[in-house]
């Protein structure tokens, strides 16, 4: 059983950025995702969920896979934007190797492009909360 407080990583493979930019908005002190008891880590071998947003390409296909294998279990993963969602912008590249859940079970998306902090904390919470049941 995981607990309720869990340590959490986030990870951006080739998309614009703009993804990014929001979870900086949802970590620091506007919005501070950590007042709920999450703790943010930079490792994701210490993190219980895992948060993938930008498109999965052929050169980051092999270290996202590393990357996830390295996150213990149970681990949980976020697919977080269009890009991680669906493949996004980039769907139709020859090179697009997306969507996330093509690729590994995903246990909770976040929509938006970019998705907004008040996405992002909600889709956090609502898969800790599923713990619950
Ligand atoms: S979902 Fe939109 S904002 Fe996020 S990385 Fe992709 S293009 Fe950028």
């Amino acid at each position: 059983m995981i607990n309720k407080s869990p340590w959490i990583s986030f990870i951006e493979f080739g998309g614009c950025n703009g993804c990014t930019l929001e979870i900086l908005s949802a970590i620091t002190p506007k919005y501070d995702l950590e007042r709920f008891g999450i703790k943010i880590v930079g490792n994701p071998k210490h993190a219980d969920i895992l948060v993938v947003s930008g498109t999965i390409n052929t050169k980051s296909l092999e270290r996202l896979k590393r990357i996830i294998s390295q996150v213990p279990k149970p681990r949980y993963v976020i697919a977080m934007g269009s890009c991680a969602i669906s493949g996004g912008i980039s769907r139709l590249s020859y090179n697009s190797k997306g969507p996330l859940d093509k690729i590994v079970k995903v246990d909770m998306y976040i929509p938006g492009c970019p998705a907004k902090p008040e996405a992002i904390i909600h889709g956090i919470l609502n898969l800790i909360k599923g713990w619950e049941k």
